[in-house]
């Protein structure tokens, strides 16, 4: 089963291996949308002599496999970044994703990057019978983040979602969804379109420190770069153990529909794409040609698309059940990468590397801010907000990490489970 998103693109241009030795001005290694933008963002400056090195296809990792969904925020929700950083800083870095979401519009517009975007905003629905659930987060967003997220009632909500799961919801009219797999072959187009070297098939092995630059080493060719960026998300191994080292590896799960045709409002009667309020959420959104594109789970482990598509169906009948008889057509995995502090790592290291990473589950926005942090710096332009050293390269204690981290997602999942119990339990007295 392959991947909805590889089974609805062609890849037309193929950017062959690098091969042999030579010199760029910045290396990029990671062909994902952090890499990418940079790229991208470097170029638009005006920055000479860029190369981007992909382990195998622009695209293979996170950025070409998620859900869609592009909106404001990190994946450090807004309460915690305001309670880290304050509220000058926290309001800070989030605009910069807010810009982020109107630097990706202006790009599909004037990159004509055709990549199904779906201008219909984002609803969070409510899990949960407890109304406070929702306004603590609406005053939140309004006061600290002077963003509106608009109420959406029990009865409004069911008119456009067609199951009994939901008490009410938010509105982020400020999002869209779209095919990102399309969007990042756009922005690798755009960036090979104003010079930039890509070369996919050119897994980097080894990162060599070379006076006040490096050599950059892949099996058939070399970079001697000045600068260096780390853009491998989740799939970097043995390259630079700074950077690898500050994320665990984390693995989530996304399915596709057979198309539904007029079945789809039987289920979706809206654009919007959904997410829920429970941590272990389920995000989903209906595709132009009438399927619903489901995702959610989080695991340490990478699953067989079979294996995907069974617990996700059941995820689904869950909340559908009026689509027990469909067919699921395509099922995938992928590695986001997380930090401890579930917020971007973006900078440079004290041996010169820049980096941006961990991003976790919430990376189409952040990416692109990173893109153009990373860009302005190294072009000289301004050095990369204080606000982001808050959130520095700090150990993810590898398989320790990963332990830890999914005993935290069973324990939330049980806990979001209990209350929900509760709920039902009490509605039934
Ligand atoms: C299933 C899933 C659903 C998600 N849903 C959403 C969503 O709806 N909205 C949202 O905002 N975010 C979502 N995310 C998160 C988002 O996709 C990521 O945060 C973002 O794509 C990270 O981009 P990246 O460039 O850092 O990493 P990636 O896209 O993973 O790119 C890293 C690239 O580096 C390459 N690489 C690794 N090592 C090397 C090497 N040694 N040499 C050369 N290249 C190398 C890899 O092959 C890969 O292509 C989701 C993630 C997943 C996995």
């Amino acid at each position: 089963m392959q991947s909805f998103y590889e089974a609805t693109v062609t890849r037309s241009s193929a950017y062959a291996p690098l091969a042999g030795r030579r010199g760029a001005n910045v290396c990029i290694i990671g062909g994902g949308l952090a890499g990418l933008s940079t790229a991208l963002g470097l170029a638009e400056r005006g920055v000479a002599d860029i190369t981007v090195l992909e382990a195998r296809q622009v695209g293979f990792g996170a950025s070409g496999r998620n859900g869609g969904f592009v909106f404001g925020g990190y994946s450090l929700d807004c309460a915690d970044l305001l309670r880290t950083l304050g509220a000058a800083r926290a309001r800070q870095l989030y605009a910069l994703t807010t810009d982020a979401v109107a630097l990706m519009r202006q790009r599909i517009a004037n990159c004509r990057i055709d990549c199904d975007a779906t201008d219909a905003g984002v609803i969070l629905a409510n899990w949960f019978d407890d109304p406070a659930r929702l306004d603590v987060q609406r005053r939140l967003m309004l006061d600290a983040f002077g963003v509106e997220w608009e109420p959406v009632s029990t009865q409004q909500l069911a008119a456009q979602l067609k199951t009994r799961r939901y008490h009410g919801g938010l509105f982020e009219r400020n999002a869209f969804h779209f095919h990102p797999l399309k969007y990042v072959l756009g922005v690798a187009n755009a960036a090979a379109q104003a010079g930039v070297q890509i070369h996919e098939q050119s897994p980097v092995v080894r990162l060599q420190r070379d006076g006040a630059g490096f050599i950059v080493h892949t099996p058939n060719g070399a970079l001697e770069a000045r600068h260096v960026v780390m853009a491998g998300g989740g799939y970097a191994r043995n390259v630079y153990a700074k950077v690898e080292r500050a994320v665990l590896p984390i693995a989530t799960y996304v399915m596709a529909t057979e198309p539904l045709g007029a079945r789809l409002n039987e289920a979706m009667d809206t654009r919007a794409a959904v997410y829920d309020t429970r941590f272990a959420f389920d995000y989903y959104r209906p595709l132009p040609d009438t399927r619903i594109l489901w995702g959610g789970r989080i695991s340490v482990r990478e699953r067989a698309p079979e294996v995907i598509a069974r617990l996700l169906r059941r995820d689904l009948l869950k909340v559908y059940p009026q689509l027990h008889d469909v067919r699921i057509e395509h099922a995938w995995g992928g590695l986001m990468s997380y930090a401890r502090h579930k917020m971007p790592q973006i900078g440079r290291s004290a041996d010169g590397v820049w980096y941006a990473v961990g991003f976790g589950g919430h990376g189409m926005a952040p990416t692109t801010v990173s893109g153009e942090l990373l860009a302005a710096a190294i072009a000289g332009e301004r050095p990369v907000p204080d606000a982001f050293a808050a959130f520095g390269l700090t150990p993810a204690y590898g398989a320790l990490g990963l332990a830890a981290a999914q005993l935290t997602y069973t324990t939330m999942q049980t806990r979001d489970a209990l209350a929900a119990r509760r709920q039902r339990t009490r509605a039934d007295l």
